[in-house]
C-alpha cells in the first residue's frame, strides 16, 4: 500500500464525533503531519435517502485515499438497509481485521494482568456476505460462504503477524465439530497453512470453549485467528476482560487500502455527554500511524496515552475510586494526553 499524508476521516454516529474529535486534536498537537478529507457516513446518510449510508462522491474520496480512519456509525435496524461497515470492509477488499487486546495494569483494572492477545478476524465471508432471503413464509435463510482462497489468505495473514511481532502461538477457533463443510474447510487450511511456520506453535479450539478461554484463561493465547462472526464475538467478551470495551482498537488491512476504528459501536446511550472513552479510536488512530511509516508519532502519542493512564487520569468506563485520580470527560482526557506529548 502506498504511503500518504493524505487520509479520509468520518466522524460517525453517537459518540463518534466526541471521540473523533479527541483523537484529531492529539494527532495534530503531537505534529504527525496528517491532511484529512472528511466524509459523512451513516445515520444522517441514511436519512437523506441513500440506503447504503454514504454518497457516492464520499465512495470517490474513500477510494482514492488508501487510508480511512472512521469513528463508529449507527446502523438502521430492520430490512432495506445494508450494513456500512461491512460495505465497506467488503468494497474495499479489507480482508483482515486486526484487533489487539492488552491489559494495562494497574492502571486499568483487569482480572488478568498478563492479557496481551491480538483477535485477527476473517472480515468479507462468513454469514456477513448478506445473503439473506425469505424460503417460505415461514422460513428465512442467511447463507454462511467460506471460500478456501479467503481462509488461506486470512490464516496466512495470522502466521505472518505473528511472524513480524515475534509472537509464539496461533490459535484457530471454529465450530467444526457442528458445521463440518464451512467450519471444516477453515480448520483443514489451518493445520496446512500451520506446517508451513513450524517456528510457531499452532492449537484449535472449537468456539465455544475458545470463548470460554477468551473470558477464563485469556493469558493463555497469543494470536487468535477465527471467522468473521466468531471474531466480532469474542472480540467484545477479549475487550471487556482486558480492561473495557472502550480501549481497543482494530486495522481492517487489504492489499490497496486499510480502515482503522474503534472496536466499539456509536453507544447512542452516552452519545453527546463527553463521557465516552476516547482511547478505542485513540489506539485504532496509532496503528495507522505505524502503517503510514509514522512509527515514532506513534510511540509519542502511545506514551503519553499511557502516562495519562498511569497518572489515574480516567474515563467514567475504567473510574475506579481506589486506583484511580480524577474522573474526566473526553475533552479533558484528551487534554490530559496533549499535556503529556
Ligand atoms: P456499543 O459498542 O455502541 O455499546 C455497548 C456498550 O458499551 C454501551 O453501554 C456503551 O455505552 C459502552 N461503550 C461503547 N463504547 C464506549 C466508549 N468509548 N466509552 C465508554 N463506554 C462505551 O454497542 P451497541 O450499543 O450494541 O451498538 C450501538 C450501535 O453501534 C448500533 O447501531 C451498532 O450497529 C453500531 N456499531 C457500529 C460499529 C462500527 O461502526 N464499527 C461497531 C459495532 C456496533
Amino acid at each position: 500500500m502506498s504511503k500518504t499524508d493524505r487520509i479520509t476521516v468520518a466522524y460517525g454516529d453517537g459518540i463518534g464525533p466526541e471521540i473523533m474529535d479527541a483523537t484529531i486534536r492529539i494527532m495534530d498537537a503531537a505534529e504527525v503531519g496528517l491532511t484529512y478529507d472528511v466524509i459523512e457516513i451513516g445515520e444522517q446518510v441514511y436519512k437523506a435517502g441513500h440506503k447504503s449510508g454514504i454518497s457516492p462522491e464520499s465512495w470517490d474520496i474513500l477510494r482514492k485515499n488508501p487510508v480511512f480512519l472512521k469513528a463508529p456509525i449507527t446502523t438502521p435496524q430492520g430490512g432495506g438497509y445494508k450494513s456500512l461497515n461491512v460495505t465497506i470492509r467488503k468494497s474495499l477488499g479489507l480482508f483482515s481485521n486486526v484487533r489487539p487486546f492488552r491489559a494495562y495494569p494497574p492502571y486499568v483494572p483487569s482480572h488478568f494482568p498478563h492479557m496481551d492477545v491480538v483477535i485477527v478476524r476473517e472480515n468479507e465471508e462468513d454469514l456477513y456476505a448478506g445473503i439473506e432471503h425469505q424460503q417460505t413464509s415461514e422460513v428465512v435463510q442467511t447463507l454462511k460462504l467460506i471460500s478456501e482462497p479467503g481462509s488461506e489468505k486470512i490464516i496466512r495473514y495470522a502466521f505472518e503477524y505473528a511472524r513480524a511481532y515475534n509472537r509464539k502461538k496461533v490459535t484457530c477457533m471454529t465450530k467444526d465439530n457442528i458445521m463440518k463443510h464451512s467450519d471444516g474447510l477453515f480448520h483443514k487450511v489451518f493445520n496446512e497453512v500451520a506446517k508451513e511456520y513450524p517456528d510457531i506453535a499452532a492449537d484449535h479450539w472449537i468456539i465455544d470453549i475458545g470463548s470460554a478461554v477468551v473470558a477464563a484463561r485469556p493469558e493463555s493465547l497469543d494470536v487468535v485467528v477465527t471467522l468473521n462472526l466468531y471474531g466480532d464475538v469474542i472480540s467484545d467478551i477479549a475487550a471487556e476482560v482486558a480492561g473495557s470495551v472502550g480501549m481497543a482498537g482494530s486495522a481492517n488491512i487489504g492489499m490497496n487500502h486499510a480502515m482503522f476504528e474503534a472496536i466499539h459501536g456509536s453507544a447512542p446511550d452516552i452519545a453527546g455527554q463527553n463521557i465516552a472513552n476516547p482511547s478505542g479510536l485513540l489506539n485504532g488512530a496509532t496503528m495507522m500511524l505505524v502503517q503510514l511509516g509514522k512509527a515514532d508519532k506513534a510511540e509519542l502519542i502511545q506514551n503519553a496515552w499511557l502516562k495519562t493512564l498511569e497518572d489515574g487520569i480516567h474515563t467514567g468506563d475504567i473510574y475506579r475510586a481506589q486506583r484511580s485520580v480524577e474522573r474526566v470527560g473526553t475533552k479533558e482526557f484528551a487534554d490530559a494526553v496533549i499535556e503529556r506529548l
